[in-house]
């Protein structure tokens, strides 16, 4: 069965929004109430993963309950009922982040996904040829920079790195000098993980095309914390992880300018992206379909866009403005700490803080904070070369999320200091 988006159908748009009331939103993640090691659980490694609000966990249920069947295939009632859902949950995002149009939404399984399908895409396409450079930053995750590898080791590509100075901001006139005729893609974070800087991304991405040089934006640190709009950005890929904004696990999106997808060469072969196969030859669907081989997570692209509804439902100026307090009261009580330091300094930040403390290694703090029941991230954070950078194995990091207070800010600061005088 042929199926085609209902591009001009619009979800209905949520002009009303929710006043910001924590403890309102904290009861919408049931999650919150339990507790861990006896104590009440106070979480703060939503840069690794958030929080599922209630609607998201239902609408999962009401799927397997309601609407199970297998989408784009049948011609009764469950599996129209399924398609529409996981279509409606397209136009969702579409909105979202203000794309042209749905067929520029792929449904992934996270960031990762995307990414590696761009570039497996355009290396099977040919878009690259001896000598082509590709340009990425030091402050990348892994999944940035590994798919990268791997092309330019099947295709004698080279990947060019732009340098980040002390305090983790980008070093822009670097990023200048790199750019040259034989760069044929930038592939950028918009926010580091580990460092929270956020990118002058409007910047890079106007400065590569008019070197006309195409732009992917890491998108999985940005979309829970600020208004994306990439048809305002102009970026030509924009990747995102569902599970990073409230969604379920398993769930990520990639946004490509149309043009550019219809060029790509499929990234796996499989149902529904297919629009003849014969054992000659097989000619493919169009966009997005021709990306999204087999069953995809349905279940999950459904609760993702539940998710993204949830996040509209309030203005995302609260959002910030609850955020970046969280950030400043939470730089401004750790650097109270001896020998405590903030590694990723940046002029603009997101509400991610990195630490070391002299003498302790960031596991022992990990560790110790979990049997106060706070959950905070310990390791290189999918970042090694950025842990190169500031020559060291690991640091602590801290990360919010629209449910988290300053109350839980000062629990973690006043178990932060009991461990470490414990430890000394
Ligand atoms: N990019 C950035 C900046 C990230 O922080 C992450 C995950 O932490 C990823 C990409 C990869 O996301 P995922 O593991 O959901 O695919």
């Amino acid at each position: 069965m042929d199926f085609t988006i209902p591009v001009e159908k619009s979800v209905q748009k949520d002009t009303t929004k929710r006043t910001f009331d924590l403890e309102k939103i904290r009861s919408d993640f049931p999650i919150l109430e339990r507790k861990v090691n006896g104590k009440q659980l106070i979480y703060l490694d939503n840069a690794a993963t958030t929080q599922k609000p209630d609607v998201v966990i239902e609408s999962i249920k009401h799927y397997y309950t309601f609407e199970n069947a297998n989408i784009h295939r049948g011609l009764h009632f469950l599996s129209e009922l399924a398609t529409e859902s996981y279509e409606t949950s397209r136009l969702k995002i579409k909105e979202f982040i203000n794309a042209m149009s749905a067929a520029e939404i792929v449904f992934l399984r996270g960031a990762t996904e995307a990414i590696n399908l761009v570039a497996h895409s355009m290396c099977r396409g040919n878009f690259f040829d001896d000598g082509d450079e590709i340009i990425i930053s030091e402050m990348e995750h892994h999944a940035n920079i590994v798919p990268w590898q791997m092309l330019c080791e099947r295709r004698n590509v080279k990947l060019k790195v732009v340098p980040i100075d002390d305090n983790g901001d980008l070093i822009f006139e670097e990023f200048e000098k790199l750019l040259n005729p034989k760069t044929k893609l930038v592939s950028i974070t918009h926010t580091s993980n580990s460092l929270g800087t956020v990118n002058p991304i409007k910047e890079i991405i106007d400065l590569a095309h008019k070197n006309g040089v195409p732009v992917l934006v890491d998108g999985a640190q940005a979309v829970q914390h600020g208004k994306i709009d990439v048809q305002e950005l102009d970026c030509d890929f924009f990747v995102f992880s569902g599970h990073k904004l409230y969604g379920p696990t398993g769930t990520g999106i990639l946004y490509g300018k149309a043009d550019l997808l219809n060029k790509m060469p499929p990234y796996q072969g499989g149902g529904d992206m297919i629009r003849e196969v014969t054992f000659e030859k097989t000619t493919f669907n169009d966009i997005p379909n021709k990306f999204e081989a087999g069953t995809p997570n349905i279940a999950g692209s459904i609760g993702l866009g539940v998710a993204v509804k949830y996040l509209n439902s309030f203005d995302i100026n609260d959002i910030i403005s609850h955020e970046v307090n969280l950030l400043n009261y939470a730089t401004k009580k750790l650097l109270e700490i001896d020998g405590l330091k903030i590694i990723g300094t940046a002029k603009n930040k997101s509400a991610v803080i990195s630490f070391v403390v002299d003498g302790v290694h960031p596991y022992d703090i990990g560790t110790m904070l979990d049997t106060q029941g706070i959950a905070i991230r310990t390791g290189h954070h999918c970042t090694q070369p950025i842990m190169r950078r500031y020559n060291l194995p690991a640091t602590a990091r801290i990360s919010f999320g629209i449910y988290n207070t300053i109350q839980e800010v000062d629990y973690l600061i006043e178990a932060l200091n009991k461990i470490l005088k414990m430890i000394r």
